[in-house]
Parts: C-alpha cells; structure tokens; sequence
C-alpha cells in the first residue's frame, strides 16, 4: 500500500508534481512558522507571568512569615484563605518539615506532585515552577520558600497558582490564523504553483511532442515555443541535436544513394558490351557466323572488349586516385613540354581521322611542378573525347595561356564538334554522366573520363572548367598553380 504512494505522485504529469509539491512547501512552511511562534510566544508568556507571579508570591509569602512563625495553623489558614480570594489563585502551604498545613484547593494540592527532592530543594531557599497535569494543562504553580524576615531562615514554602488561560487564548488565536492563513493560502498556491508548473512544463510537453513526431518520420519538425534562461537554451539545443541528427541521417542516405547508383551504373555499363559479346559468341558457337567471312562482327566483339577494357582501367583509376591513398609524383617539367607531347603522340591519329590538330606552343614556356603522367592522362581523356565527339574534317586545338598576376597556367582543348547543351554542362564532371544518353548515341564512352580529369586537376591544386555551344565546338581547359 506505501509503495503505492510515490506511484501515485511519480506516475502524474509534472505540471501535477510541481503544483502539489508547491503547495506542500508552502504548508509545510506554515506549519514550521506556526512552531516557530508558538515556542516563542510561550516562552514571552512565562517570562512576563513570571514577573508578575514572582511579586505576587514574595508578597503572599511575606504576610504568611508571621503565623509560620508564630506557628498558628487556624491563623494560617485564615490569611490563606483571605489571600486566595484577594489573588483569586489556589494557594498551598507546608512547613519547614515539609507537611501541608494550608491548602485552599484539595485537587490542585492532589495533582500538584511535588518530589521529595523538589520539596527539600525549595525549603533549601530554591523556587519552583511547575505546571499542573490537570485538564487543559492551563494550571502553573510557583512553588518559594518563606522566609523569617529577621532571621532570614527557611521557614517554610508556599505554592501560588498562575492560571495559562490567557496563553491558552493567544494560542487558539494564533491557531485560528494559522487556519485562515492556510486558506488563504491553497488556492494561491495552486495558482502560483499552476503558472511555475506551465512555464518550466509547457517547453518540455512541447520537445517531446516534437520529438514524437520526429520519430513518427516527420523530420523538418522543431521546437518553436519561446523560453528564457536555461529553458531557452535546452530547446535551442534540442533543436541543434535533432538538426545535426537528420543532416547526419541525410547524408548517410545520400551516401547509400551514390553508391546504388554507382553500382547500377556500374552494371549497366558492363551489361551492353557482354551482352553483345555472348550474342555475337553464341552465333559463332552455333556455327552462324563465319569468322573468316563476317569481320565485320570479329571487329564488333573487339570493340567491345576493348571497351570493357577501358572501363575496368577507368574504374581502377578513379576509385584509386577517389580512395584519397595516391600520393602524386611531382616534379618540375616545362609547360611547353606537355604541348610538344600531344603533337607527337596524337598527330597519327588526327591525320588517320582527317582531322586538323592544332597545337600552339608558349613563347615563354613556365616551369610547372606536375606529377606529369596523371596530367598526361588528363590530356589524354580531354583529346580523346575532342576526338571522339568531333566528326572528319574539323579542327582541335590545344593552346596555353600564363596568367602572370595569379602565377597560374591554364591549357585549353578546343574542338569544333557537336558541342554541349547547357543544361549538360553542369553534370558532366559527375561520374557515369554522359550525354549521349540524352542524345543519340554515337559512342561506347563510359562517363568517367573527365570525372577523373577533374579529380586529377583538383589534386595540382587546379580547376577545370568547361564552354561549349552545341553543333559548333567545346573548349575544356584546366588551371594549374605555376611552381
Ligand atoms: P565518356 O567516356 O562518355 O566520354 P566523359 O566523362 O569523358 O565520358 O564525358 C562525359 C560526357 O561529356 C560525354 O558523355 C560526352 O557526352 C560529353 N563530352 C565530353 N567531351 C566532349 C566534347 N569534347 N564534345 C562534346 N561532348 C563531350
């Protein structure tokens, strides 16, 4: 059943939690209040009854000293009783020896109780207060020795009573306000205790109301609930977290997504030429086809082949140079040197095609430190797509140009081919994009080639960049810093 009691409290809501424990502090502090002030009003009370008791005693005492001396027990009870009515207190007499000889109340000398020891410490000259075990506990008796004027000696002991009545009232009145006080103060504090419980829950209720939701999928969701302080500052971070989170999730999607993608890619790069393959190879199987006759189809299966081929080398390429392990080779060359290399290795070519293959060297040729094959093999793909997308009888040309302020170089391939459609230019840096795709398609090209020329030139430290204007010709060129 106890254990039952903190569930009842701990299961609530906070704003419950906070409301009810508001309240119980402010009880509690009443209550500690009304402690704290009935102690001391106490206290306040016997001091002053005290006093006042204290004078009335000596007096009684001081009349009794002569009967007590003359020893007339008549004559003491007489003046006893006089002074009982006159102080209208109870008033109890003993003698040196410690014997009752006057007593105007037999209740109170009954309830009074006086030990031994006390008796003997009175008739020693010590006073004694005590309160009566009576109903309402409101008796007090001041117990004082009465003393011989002449001879100052102990001759005996009176005991006066002081009524606690009029402390009894100022405590039920004090009880009483503590009780309106406490009226008073439940619904203030359900109030109070409502709106402290609203400002520090609301927020709370409203993040896991978000984070609810966030969790059912809706992530653009965010806490918007204005808040000061640490408040603020909790939701503020509430809301980075979940930022950060769904930017990570985000990521790691776009991520999951490259690789699908490359992977599709992949295949479906593959699949064209070994389809072709196993087609032409089962029609040869089945004795279909004549290899000494059809050529045609032999030529067909090593284009091909030699297309998956390249595609292999490219893939290798890429992903090695992507992996970020490649480290360059770098070493001084002369820009110029680079230029009279594609005259060489492409005039066979070009003059195979027909077509005419400009290459401007530098009048004042700058020294450039490159790793020279991996910008050889940028060279290589943008000649070799200047090539492949420019038809008999038109022109490439290769050209440099220093750009002395920036210390930079940039060397342009310029094709009068069929060119680019803008809406194109902006992708085809990306792996596995190709154009042909949305045009005719011409060529066996596998669309990584200038992604690694871009990932080469981005190593140098350079940038490539690309202008083409369709059905008239394209200008790649790339940047490099001059050493
Ligand atoms: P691919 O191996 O298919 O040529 P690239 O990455 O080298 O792949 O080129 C991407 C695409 O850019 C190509 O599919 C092609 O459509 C286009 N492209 C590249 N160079 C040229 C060019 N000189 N003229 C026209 N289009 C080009």
């Amino acid at each position: 059943m106890f254990a039952k009691i903190p569930s009842l409290f701990t299961d609530r809501k906070l704003s419950f939690k906070i409301t009810i424990s508001f309240l119980g502090l402010l009880l509690l502090t009443v209550a500690i209040l009304y402690l704290i002030f009935f102690n001391l009003a106490q206290k306040y009370f016997f001091s002053m009854e005290g006093i006042e008791v204290g004078a009335r005693v000596q007096k009684i005492s001081s009349l009794l000293t002569e009967p007590m001396v003359s020893n007339s027990p008549k004559k003491i009870q007489e003046l006893t009783e006089t002074l009982s009515f006159t102080y209208g207190s109870t008033i109890w007499v003993i003698n040196k020896d410690g014997e009752v000889i006057a007593a105007t109340n037999e209740d109170v000398r009954n309830n009074l109780n006086l030990e031994e020891p006390e008796i003997k410490g009175v008739l020693n000259g010590n006073v004694v207060t005590k309160q009566v075990a009576g109903p309402n506990h409101n008796i007090v008796f001041n117990v004082v020795p009465i003393r011989d004027g002449e001879s100052e000696t102990v001759v005996g002991a009176v005991a006066v009573t002081s009524s606690l009545g009029r402390l009894n009232n100022i405590m039920a009145n004090m009880a009483r306000y503590a009780f309106y006080a406490i009226i008073v103060l439940i619904p203030f504090a359900l109030i109070v205790g409502t709106i402290i419980s609203r400002i520090i829950s609301r927020p709370i209720e409203k993040m896991s109301e978000v984070a609810q939701e966030i969790s059912d999928g809706n992530f653009t969701k965010r806490v918007d609930y204005k808040a000061n302080g640490e408040l603020e500052h909790l939701i503020g971070t509430f809301n980075l977290a979940v930022s950060k989170v769904v930017e990570s999730l985000e990521e790691k999607d776009k991520l999951m997504k490259l690789q699908n993608d490359f992977l599709s890619n992949i295949s479906h790069e593959f699949r064209s030429p070994l389809t072709s393959l196993r087609g032409f190879l089962e029609l040869l199987e089945d004795n279909k086809i004549n290899p000494q006759e059809d050529r045609n189809y032999i030529n067909i299966m090593l284009q091909d082949t030699l297309h998956l081929n390249r595609l292999v080398e490219d893939l290798i390429n890429l992903s090695s140079l992507q992996s970020g392990h490649i480290s360059l080779k770098l070493s001084p060359i002369m820009a110029n040197e680079l230029l009279e290399w594609i005259q060489q290795r492409y005039i066979p070519q070009a003059e195979e095609k027909g077509i005419s293959l400009n290459v401007s060297l530098l009048a004042d040729s700058p020294l450039i430190t490159v790793d020279k094959d991996r910008i050889h093999q940028v060279l290589i793909n943008l000649i070799d797509n200047a090539f492949r997308y420019t038809t008999t009888a038109e022109v490439i040309k290769v050209y440099a140009q220093v750009i002395p302020d920036a210390n930079e170089i940039t060397i342009y391939v310029q094709d009068s081919g069929q060119g680019i459609p803008s809406n194109h230019l902006q992708h085809i840096w990306d792996k596995f994009y190709k154009v042909e795709e949305a045009r005719t398609r011409t060529d066996t090209g596998s669309g990584i080639g200038l992604a690694i020329v871009k990932q080469i030139v981005e190593m140098h430290k350079g940038r490539v960049s690309v202008e083409s204007i369709p059905k008239k010709g394209s200008i790649f060129s790339f940047t490099l810093p001059i050493a």
